[in-house]
């Protein structure tokens, strides 16, 4: 009897107000509790707690979906304390995909009674800001002004406001002026080798754009089209993490016609340059798998790819300015975790003049940003961003370099504490420069 035809649980039905509910049963009865996943989880390496662990945390949604166990608080707190980093699923043997279990419980939490309580300015800023490009450029153009005009001072004043609203300030870096939207089309530099669509993220554009830039400039030299819809919208990742599904779907509707899979002319690529953002869109293929638009999900997944993994199978361009830098590179994990994506950015950052790469020691452990983790559970955050600091540091490199803007951000608040002369950046940063960069 394989796992897929035993019976769905012991219960034989799992009642829809169980948590459980949802969760393919399967996938607990593929953990066979051996326990290799343990040292590779962020929160088992800092509590060493079996039930901050992911075989402990396997075992407490399947006592829960058989009803051997009632949600308590104990429970609720080893589950939120999880980051869904997916590093287990990295290390597991079996194939367990833990993120397959945590996030349908999850949203079975949230339906079965009260998540996990934020306060109000961040539940706000999480369903009403964050997901929408626009308003996080107009919410962070007063920072920008104040630092154009010589008074980044006065943005100290913030520390009068609730705890709250200075947590989300907090993880902001220093901000320059914002070098404004992106053209919706930037022709290929020689010979056209590829048509892509390129799309920006909504926190990503609004605190490095810069970045975005650079990504254009790079795929055009490497003889791409380069097209930046304005239509489009949030992956969907937080409202899809954040038990808000029905406008996941909206958005990914939106992002699949913009991107010409609902009847246009579909590109040779869809370019994110955001590990999680790239993980969420990978997905729409088996998330929207049983709707009305589930075929051109699926199309629109199966080309969608990460700017380092787009570049390496394109075969890059070799870079001939030199970057002299030591730098050290950590993994972000969407991309490592999530996507499998770690020989690539290693690769195009090998091909920069002047560059070395330093190893970084535990670069595959989470550094705390975890999407909205940094504001939901800012203690283990804040602990795994020191953690991440220290080791860098140790390194002796100049600069760290990550493919995700939640690794950017939480890096960057955690090393600028002992290093304020630290630099941080997207691989992208490093490569454009390496092209001769161009301001837009
Ligand atoms: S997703 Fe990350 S934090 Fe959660 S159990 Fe797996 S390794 Fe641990
Ligand atoms: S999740 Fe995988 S590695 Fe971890 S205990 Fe289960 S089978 Fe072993």
């Amino acid at each position: 009897m394989t796992a897929a035809t035993l019976p769905r649980t012991s219960l034989a039905i799992v009642p829809p107000d169980n948590p459980g509910h949802e969760v393919p049963y399967h996938r607990y009865l593929d953990c066979i509790h051996c326990g290799l996943c343990l040292s590779a989880c962020p929160t088992y390496e800092m509590l060493g707690t079996e039930m901050d662990g992911p075989r402990g945390r396997i075992y407490l949604m399947r006592a829960v979906t058989d009803g051997r166990l009632a949600v308590d608080d104990a429970v609720r707190t080893h589950l939120d304390l999880c980051l869904d980093c997916r590093a287990c699923e990295t290390a597991c043997p079996s194939g367990v995909k833990y993120h397959e279990i945590l996030e349908p419980f999850r949203a079975g939490l949230a339906k079965s009674g009260s998540p996990t309580p934020l306060p109000w300015v961040q539940r706000w800023a999480m369903r009403w800001v964050l997901p929408f490009r626009e308003r996080n450029r107009l919410s962070l153009a007063p920072l920008r002004l104040l630092n154009r005009l010589g008074l980044g001072r006065v943005a100290s004043l913030v520390r009068f406001l609730p705890k709250s609203v200075r947590a989300m300030h907090e993880t902001l870096p220093s901000l320059s002026r914002h070098p404004g939207k992106l053209p919706e089309f930037l022709p290929a530099i020689g010979t056209r080798r590829a048509r892509v669509v390129l799309l920006v993220g909504c926190v990503a554009d609004a605190v490095y754009p810069e970045t975005n830039w650079a990504t254009a400039r790079v795929l055009q030299k490497n003889g791409c089209d380069v097209f930046v819809p304005r239509a489009q919208e949030c992956c969907g990742a937080l409202d899809y993490h954040g038990q808000n599904e029905s406008r996941a779907e909206k958005f990914a509707r939106a992002n699949i016609a913009a991107c010409g899979f609902a009847g246009g002319e579909e590109p040779d690529a869809v370019i994110s340059n955001a590990a999680g953002c790239g993980a969420m869109l990978k997905e729409y293929g088996q998330i929207y798998g049983n709707t009305d638009f589930a075929d051109s999900a699926r199309r629109f997944s199966a080309r969608v790819r990460d700017i380092s993994e787009f570049l390496i199978q394109l075969g890059p361009i070799p870079p001939t300015r030199p970057v002299p830098l030591r730098a050290a590179y950590h993994d972000a994990c969407h991309l490592r975790h999530g996507q499998n994506i770690f020989v690539e950015p290693r690769k195009l950052l090998a091909q920069i003049p002047g560059l070395t790469l330093i190893p970084l020691p535990e670069s595959e452990l989470c550094c705390g940003a975890a999407g909205s983790y940094n504001l939901t559970q800012p203690e283990m955050a804040g602990r795994l961003g020191d953690r991440k600091a220290e080791r860098i540091l140790a390194t002796g490199a100049e600069a760290v370099v990550a493919g995700n803007v939640g690794c950017l951000l939480q890096i960057t608040k955690h090393i600028r504490q002992t290093r304020p002369d630290f630099q941080v950046f997207h691989p992208i940063d490093l490569l454009d420069r390496a092209y001769g960069g161009g301001g837009p």
